[in-house]
């Protein structure tokens, strides 16, 4: 049987084979925690291995085995020993109460129960627990949880990881020449150094990681439930940033900086002693390294993280010192071979002169949001270029690949409206490609965005259609005005009949619904005759050109007219 209490933190055990008595007192004590109750000796034995009991309130007196037996073998139970066990009983000889105090008892209550009284006891001796747990489960001097409760931390974190196939993060932090300023300060100021520091840690966390101390200026860092090995990458650099701000304490500043190590379950750590193990040998090598930074156990996540974060950092510094630029690829009306429109398409010029594709980096300009910076970047200087072809008397539609991170942004059409205001281009120049995924994405917002760059006039392409989430449903519900046949079925369409099939499919559809059709990545000639008699008069690919910097796609459609 089984009561809630308010304060689930203690857990009671009621031990009383008399029903009344029992639920007396269960009423009396129901507000101080969680209450159990058992009826005699074995089951409250059993019970007490389940519930883990803060205090258990024992009957001395009962049928079968005894309060005194019960005790005793509690007391012999690693697990349960720790129970503070106060005896009810209703003989008040002072051997009974000599005894329950050699079986380990630390209280009486008598019966018939006087209950303010036996509550009184009851609440003093679990505050006194409860006490006794904070001390021994946390550092004395920060409040962290110490190494104690950071194993059994440990241990759940692995368990649910090992159910939920989630990743463990150990990141073991050490302050870097603490024990100079320690020794050369006083120690109250080295102490509080350290509280400061626990407090910074702990801000830095989520509710469910743990920050320990280990004792002296090192500390660990639990992250349970992780998904990515980056998120930890990223997480071990704020604590870093968060030590590096300047300690002020009584007008004086410090200024600290940590190494910190980082193991991974299950990557590289099978358990929890080889958390702890390579946490502290990779530690060890951040400091190696010359302290102040982080290190994984891993070489390969090590690599992988970096890579990244380099990556991370040279998009930044390349968005500022202008090494982006736009290239330009000819979509071709096959009827009468007009350049009919371009499509811009990002490249990332090397110092030696190289080009990086955006398949390198969009994604992951993607995730860190500078997709945001970097697709403003490609639509301005879009328009600007589309405008100045106009200037010239050709009417040339510049497509722009547009992703759904960029889409579903708040000011999204707040700056397409500007740019076309700047550029002064027309919005009927103007088409944004989208892929399928950003329709399924969030469909109220995408309809409105839509529906409003409709309005304006600006045209709405549908790429790489066919490979992504494709539903017929969504192409009469959205405004959209093209659909772009994907590559990966050209490619093959003249070897493969299942990709020919898929491209007439999408031919009538487009026709059906009214929809404008370009076919991408034409090669041959053998394609876009095969593309054109199955009813698509668009194309664009290597075939007509290749994408190209402005300038040559100038004297491109230059060449283009002098010809015919
Ligand atoms: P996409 O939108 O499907 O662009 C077409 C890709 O196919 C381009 O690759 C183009 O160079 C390539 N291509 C064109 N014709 C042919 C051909 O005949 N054969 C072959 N094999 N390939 C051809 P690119 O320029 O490397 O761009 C790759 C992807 O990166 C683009 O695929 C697009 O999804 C993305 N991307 C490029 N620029 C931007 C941008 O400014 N913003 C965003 N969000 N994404 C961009
Ligand atoms: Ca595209
Ligand atoms: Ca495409």
């Amino acid at each position: 049987m089984r009561s809630k209490g308010i304060n689930l933190d203690s857990v009671i055990l009621i031990v009383e084979d008399q029903a009344t008595d029992a639920l007396v007192l269960s009423e009396a004590v129901r507000d101080l925690g969680d209450v159990y109750i058992a009826s005699d000796g074995p089951s409250a034995l059993a019970l007490a291995r389940q519930c883990n009991p803060d205090l258990v309130l024992l009957d001395i007196e009962m049928n079968g085995m005894s309060g005194f037996a019960v005790c005793q073998e509690l007391k012999a139970d690693p697990k349960l020993c720790d129970a503070a066990v106060i005896f009810v009983t209703s003989h008040a000889q002072a051997s009974n109460e000599l005894r329950a105090l050699e079986y380990g008892g630390i209280g009486f209550i008598r019966k018939p129960l006087d209950l303010p009284v036996a509550r009184a006891h009851i609440k003093a001796h679990l505050a006194l627990r409860n006490e006794a747990k904070q001390l021994a489960n946390h550092d004395a001097l920060t409040g962290l949880p110490n190494r104690i409760l950071l194993q059994d931390r440990i241990e759940q974190a692995l368990q649910k990881a090992h159910r939920s196939k989630a990743r463990v993060a150990m990141l073991l932090l050490d302050l870097d020449n603490f024990k100079n300023i320690n020794d050369s300060l006083s120690h109250s100021i080295g102490d509080a150094l350290l509280i400061e520091t626990a407090a910074r840690l702990s801000l830095a966390a989520r509710a469910l990681d743990t920050v320990s101390r280990q004792g002296g200026d090192e500390f660990i860092i639990l992250l349970p439930e992780v998904n990515g090995v980056d998120v930890v990458g990223d997480f071990a650099k704020r604590l870093q940033s968060t030590i590096a701000t300047p300690f002020v304490l009584n007008d004086h500043r410090y200024n600290l900086s940590a190494s910190i190590g980082i193991s991974v379950f299950p990557d590289d750590s099978e358990n929890a002693e080889a958390l702890y193990r390579h946490a502290d040998a990779a530690m060890y090598q951040a400091k190696l390294d010359g302290r102040n930074r982080f290190r994984f156990f891993s070489a390969d996540i090590e690599s992988s993280t970096r890579g990244r974060h380099l990556l991370e950092q040279h998009m930044r510094s390349a968005l500022e010192f202008g090494v982006f630029e736009v290239f330009y690829q000819a979509k071709v009306a096959v009827g009468d071979a007009a350049v009919i429109g371009m499509e811009a398409l990002i490249r990332w010029r090397n110092k030696d002169d190289s080009l990086i594709s955006p398949t390198a980096f969009i994604p992951l300009a993607e995730e860190t949001g500078l997709i945001i910076p970097i697709g403003k970047y490609v639509l301005r200087q879009a328009c600007h270029d589309a405008q100045k072809l106009i200037e010239q008397g050709r009417q040339v539609v510049v497509s722009v690949n547009i992703s759904a991170v960029q889409f579903l942004e708040e000011s999204f059409l707040q700056m397409v409206q500007d740019i076309l205001f700047e550029s002064k281009l027309k919005p009927e120049f103007l088409e944004l490609e989208i892929t399928e995924g950003v329709l399924a994405k969030d469909v109220n917002t995408t309809q409105q965005v839509l529906t409003s760059l409709r309005e304006q006039g600006v045209r709405i392409a549908i790429d790489d259609f066919g490979t992504g989430y494709c539903s017929l449903a969504y192409l009469k519900r959205f405004p959209v005005d093209v659909l772009k046949i994907d590559q990966s079925f050209v490619r093959d369409m003249l070897v493969d009949k299942s990709d020919a099939a898929i491209i007439e499919a999408i031919i009538k559809l487009a026709q059906a619904l009214d929809l404008e059709l370009v076919a991408e990545g034409v090669e041959t000639q053998g394609q876009a005759d095969a593309l054109q008699a199955a009813g698509c008069q668009i194309m664009q690919g290597y075939l007509y050109s290749r994408p190209v910097p402005f300038m040559q796609f100038c004297e491109f459609l230059n060449a283009r007219t002098m010809h015919s």
